[in-house]
């Protein structure tokens, strides 16, 4: 073969196995509409540079400990097993809440962190639900124990990371979560705060430019739920006013939903007792609506009590009664309210687009896309976001469609067999 196509060819290969990094954030509770409730100029630039979703589907229950496992690992709750932010574990006989880092809970996913290093990848985490455990005898390369940190500080950590030799860095972020349940999702003191996370996006913009990454760092930034007004004073449902509490021997959770195991012989009777409530739905659990894909774990009760939009399910007259938040999540994923935001730019996403709504299980298969590795078993869908991805060359790790030659590809053998024939004539 001339010398020309060797070099050409070589030139090829280069292009196709070139990996870009990826960065994933997280902005707890941010709502999908929000953006219209106050001017976003730093998210209306990301935007303008990538591609933008008006919202995308998130996973039952609408829960923060739940929904960013799912997004990490692509896995429905009843999949990966941490289905609410407390739970209940019968074989474990033990009670798990946001601080248990005990691997035996957090097994039954593999997250995105996970998957990149068994495959040879520098992974690193500054904050993410799951992130500090040690999963399936592995761990990112890098992380940081849950604390108080302003946002300019993880953005600051997250690009030197990716500056140095990590290819993936996950980020999370607080707000503007607790400010929507302090004040509720209309306040203007949320509005504020929608603002300020804005400002942050902006912050970390310019940061990817200043350091480089703008051309080498695919950035998706999403969130894991909405949120909605309450009242707990006014719009509650106490279990104590419905049935006999000897007749329940455990409960877990409470507000949009409660978990409740009756007494040995009374699952009808405490059944048919709480579901004369009319602001909430009473499920037994195999009952449970498979489209939620949650009834399928043994950390889910007997009975399920999903509150209307904005009630919220309490034990009795004391309890949550001096609470002030006015906003809440949780609720079911169908609910508009408890809708996140997605956003993503970068060398191998689409400009100035707007995505149809997905999945947030696909978000894993979009990672794994990204970063050319393999996924894990997983509930997503790459077919539901390719449309935004402009990647050329490889396409490994796409288990619709692994083994199927895209265009590019075929347009680049085309390329290099004329290039050859041209070069062997001359
Ligand atoms: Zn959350």
């Amino acid at each position: 073969m001339p010398r020309i196509a060797i070099v050409f060819l070589t030139f090829l290969a280069g292009v196709a196995s070139r990996r870009n990094k990826v960065l994933l954030v997280s902005m707890d509770g941010f709502r999908w509409d929000y953006v219209s409730s106050v001017p976003t100029p730093n998210l209306d630039r990301l935007a303008g540079i990538g591609t933008r979703a008006d919202y995308i589907n998130n996973t039952f229950c609408t829960k923060t400990f739940p929904s960013h496992f799912s997004v990490a690992t692509g896995l429905y709750e009843e999949s990966h097993g941490i289905i609410g932010n407390v739970m209940y574990d019968p074989v474990f006989n033990e009670t798990f809440n946001p601080k248990t880092m005990d691997s035996k809970w957090w097994n039954g996913g593999e997250p995105i962190w996970i998957t990149a290093v068994k495959q040879g990848l520098k992974s690193a985490t500054y904050f993410w639900p799951g992130s500090e455990a040690e999963i399936r005898g592995l761990r990112p390369t890098l992380y940081k124990k849950y604390a108080n940190v302003d946002i300019r500080v993880q953005i600051d950590n997250v690009t030197d990371w990716l500056k140095g030799d990590i290819d993936l860095a996950v980020m999370y972020s607080p707000q503007p979560d607790k400010a929507g349940h302090t004040y509720g999702p209309s306040a203007p003191e949320l509005k504020e705060k929608v603002q300020e996370v804005d400002l942050a996006v902006g912050f970390l913009l310019d940061k990817l430019e200043e350091k480089n990454l703008s051309s080498k760092v695919n950035l998706v930034l999403t969130s894991d739920h909405g949120m909605t007004e309450i009242d707990f004073q006014k719009k509650r449902i106490e279990i104590s006013s419905l049935v006999n509490l000897s007749d329940i021997i455990r409960k877990s959770d409470k507000g949009p939903l409660m978990h409740i195991t009756p007494v040995e012989g009374k699952l009808e009777s405490v059944y048919q007792a709480l579901s004369k409530s009319d602001k909430m739905t009473v499920y037994k659990k195999e009952e449970i609506p498979e489209f939620w894909h949650y009834k399928n774990n043994r950390r889910v009760m007997p009975i399920l009590c999903v509150a209307d939009e904005g009630w919220s399910v309490v034990w009795d007259k004391d309890d949550l009664i001096n609470k002030t938040d006015r906003g809440n999540h949780g609720y079911d994923n169908r609910l508009s309210s408890m809708k996140p935001i997605f956003y993503a730019a970068g060398p191998d996403i689409r400009k100035n687009y707007t995505t149809p709504p997905f999945l947030s299980v696909d978000i894993y298969s979009l990672l794994c896309s990204l970063l050319d590795i393999d996924q894990a078993s997983n509930n997503g869908s790459y077919e539901r976001v390719r449309n935004f991805v402009v990647k050329q060359g490889k396409t490994a790790g796409l288990s619709n469609d692994s083994g199927r030659l895209s265009i590019s590809s075929i347009m680049a053998l085309v390329i290099v067999l004329l290039f050859s024939f041209v070069c062997k004539k001359s």
